[in-house]
């Protein structure tokens, strides 16, 4: 059959063999070595992990005793100077569930799950009080709760174009974020193509977490067409990318950064997509995030050779975050 199984216990995921196979094509030929690790955790979902990110809006000690208990530590320890105290995020090496909270009306959520990974392209952002925000392909709304973490902006604009996805980022920033904060939240559901003609120069900081393949999710396929589908259609996910990233740059202001991020490892999607923005676009610069790499490098691994401006998050077993790939560009 087309589908290899590799269910054990509960998790009955199958692997989909059109597209391991295109993965192993394209990723022997990119990743060399490195890609039979990232193969081995990405095709064995009993060893992915994830992490407790704390809502500051509502966290509790209990919450935080318990983990502990659990053998979670908090991650993202030192190293990254800009960070508040108030960011928590919990993780551990061993793999396990740890339960979602479902929607209480009238209360706040105190955590939301995440791949570790995820944060990266937020830490690099930077984002301090005061500043204007955009989150271009915001839903279901992780990293604009991530970003709420981290600092209050003076405006944040969360955008999102599938509607059924925006009315999901709507109620994630219902559970997270109180009251008086949502205030200063602009929920729109436009083509972020668009948002740089409409929006121009108003933004100290942009997010582009990109709409792209999802290489982890793409590898359990149920559907062969849909696959199928998926591996002729990739190659134009990098012009709706360049796109929306020459979109972003529009809506900053002059001195103002963007960070742009993808969940697969694909070259196509993410450093081929930054370096045709870099040569096509004259005001804008690559900006140096080795540091903040070397700040996190107890809890992830890097693919190595990649310039400065970028990091690839390649999954292993005990730290089975990513694939995460981050650039962050400054527009001049
Ligand atoms: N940032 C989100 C988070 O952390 O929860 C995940 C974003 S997901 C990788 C990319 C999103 O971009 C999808 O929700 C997709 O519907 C949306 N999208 C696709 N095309 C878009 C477009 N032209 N403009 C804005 N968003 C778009």
């Amino acid at each position: 059959g087309q589908l290899e199984s590799k269910s054990k216990g509960k998790l009955q995921k199958q692997i989909c063999r059109v597209i391991l196979d295109h993965f192993d094509k394209q990723y022997t030929a990119e990743l060399g070595n490195a890609w039979s690790s990232v193969r081995d955790v990405l095709t064995s979902p009993l060893c992915w992990q994830h992490s407790i990110l704390l809502n500051r809006f509502s966290s509790c000690t209990e919450l935080e005793n318990s983990l502990c208990v659990q053998g979670y530590h908090p991650a993202f320890q030192g190293g990254l100077p800009y960070l508040p105290a108030a960011f928590k995020c919990y993780i551990r090496r061993t793999p396990g569930r740890f339960p979602a909270q479902k929607h209480q009306a009238g209360k706040l959520k105190e955590y939301y799950l995440l791949n570790a990974a995820s944060l990266l392209p937020v830490l690099a952002l930077e984002v301090k009080d005061g500043e204007n925000v955009l989150d271009l392909c915001a839903a279901p709304g992780g990293k604009s709760v991530a970003i709420l973490q981290c600092a209050c902006p003076g405006q944040f604009h969360c955008n999102e174009y599938d509607d059924l996805r925006a009315r999901w980022l709507e109620e994630t920033i219902e559970s997270f974020i109180p009251q008086p904060l949502i205030n200063s939240i602009m929920v729109s559901k436009l083509d972020g193509r668009h948002i740089g003609d409409l929006k121009p120069e108003l933004y100290d900081k942009v997010l582009v977490d990109t709409p792209c393949s999802n290489d982890r999710s793409w590898l359990f396929s149920s559907d062969i067409h849909q696959a199928t589908l998926r591996v002729i259609q990739r190659k134009e996910l990098s012009c709706l990318q360049f796109q929306l990233l020459r979109s972003a740059i529009k809506a900053l202001r002059p001195g103002g950064s963007l960070v742009y991020s993808t969940c697969t490892l694909s070259k196509a999607e993410n450093s081929d997509v930054i370096n045709l923005i870099l040569n096509s676009c004259s005001n804008v610069m690559p900006l140096d995030i080795s540091e903040m790499g070397r700040a996190v490098s107890q809890e992830f691994t890097f693919l190595d050779g990649l310039q400065q401006h970028e990091l690839l998050v390649l999954p292993e077993r005990g730290r089975a975050w990513g694939p995460m790939y981050v650039a962050k560009l400054k527009k001049i």
